[in-house]
């Protein structure tokens, strides 16, 4: 059997239980956290665990579970930080006040290393991730695709049997289903995926299934799916 391109281990931090990942490169072992809310000791030791070498951390979206470490994680280690998309900038800016609201005041507020874009790639390793921008939850959420190994970190904008909020600042309902059915569905109902909260599942079950976005609730037909949808990762 051939070794996969990356490895993924969830750790959910927070009182929010937000799914945190430890992910790497299995050639060089060089690793990214995707998500820090916080736990920045438990993500170090998670580190050392798996034999891995920090070199980014990578952010789907400004909200203080998802963002509140990145900065102490930063000046920890010096990595940088990559992500999300600037429209997430006035979210970043209130991650202190938030972390405060939630009982977590070592959040902190940060300016990325680098801001994505639709279509960029962020490298780990010798292996790459594209970038898309799902707005709608966040007008700056981007998501994470591994395509070799049908991987993506999706943070909240789609999850088992739901689909992330849009009652917040600059959300919008219809940016957010548009982002699901245009941009997600397109790559592959065999895609497993890490959502923000909560279990892991895959595009296709979520497609067949899921009550906000599936065809069905879309009002979509297509040919039925062939692919055993059970989740790969979990
Ligand atoms: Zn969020
Ligand atoms: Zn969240």
């Amino acid at each position: 059997m051939s070794v996969p391109p990356i490895q993924v281990a969830i750790a959910p931090v927070t009182p929010l239980q937000q799914n945190c990942t430890i992910v790497w490169c299995t050639k060089t072992m060089k690793a990214a956290i995707i998500d820090p809310g916080g736990e920045v000791e438990r993500l170090m030791k998670g580190l050392e665990t798996y034999g891995v070498t920090l070199e980014k951390v990578l952010i789907t979206h400004g909200h203080m579970d998802h963002a509140g470490a990145a900065a102490a994680i930063r000046d920890l280690t010096g990595v940088p930080i990559e992500g999300p998309h600037p429209d997430d900038q006035f979210w970043i800016d209130r991650i202190e006040a938030s972390g405060k609201q939630y009982g977590i005041p070592e959040a902190r507020s940060f300016t990325p290393d680098r801001w994505l874009y639709d279509g960029d790639v962020v490298t780990l390793g010798e292996t790459r991730f594209e970038v898309v921008h799902c707005p709608g939850h966040t007008p700056g959420h981007v998501i994470f695709f591994h395509r070799e190994a049908r991987f993506a970190q999706v943070g909240d904008v789609l999850f088992k049997g739901s689909i992330g909020r849009t009652d917040f600042p600059r959300g919008n309902f219809n940016d957010l289903i548009e982002a699901i059915s245009t941009k997600l569905w397109p790559l592959g109902d065999d895609v497993s995926f890490v959502p923000g909260h909560g279990p892991m599942s895959t595009l296709g079950f979520e497609r067949k299934t899921n009550p906000y976005v599936s065809d069905i609730a879309l009002g979509t037909t297509r040919s039925e799916p062939t692919e055993d949808l059970a989740p790969r990762y979990s």
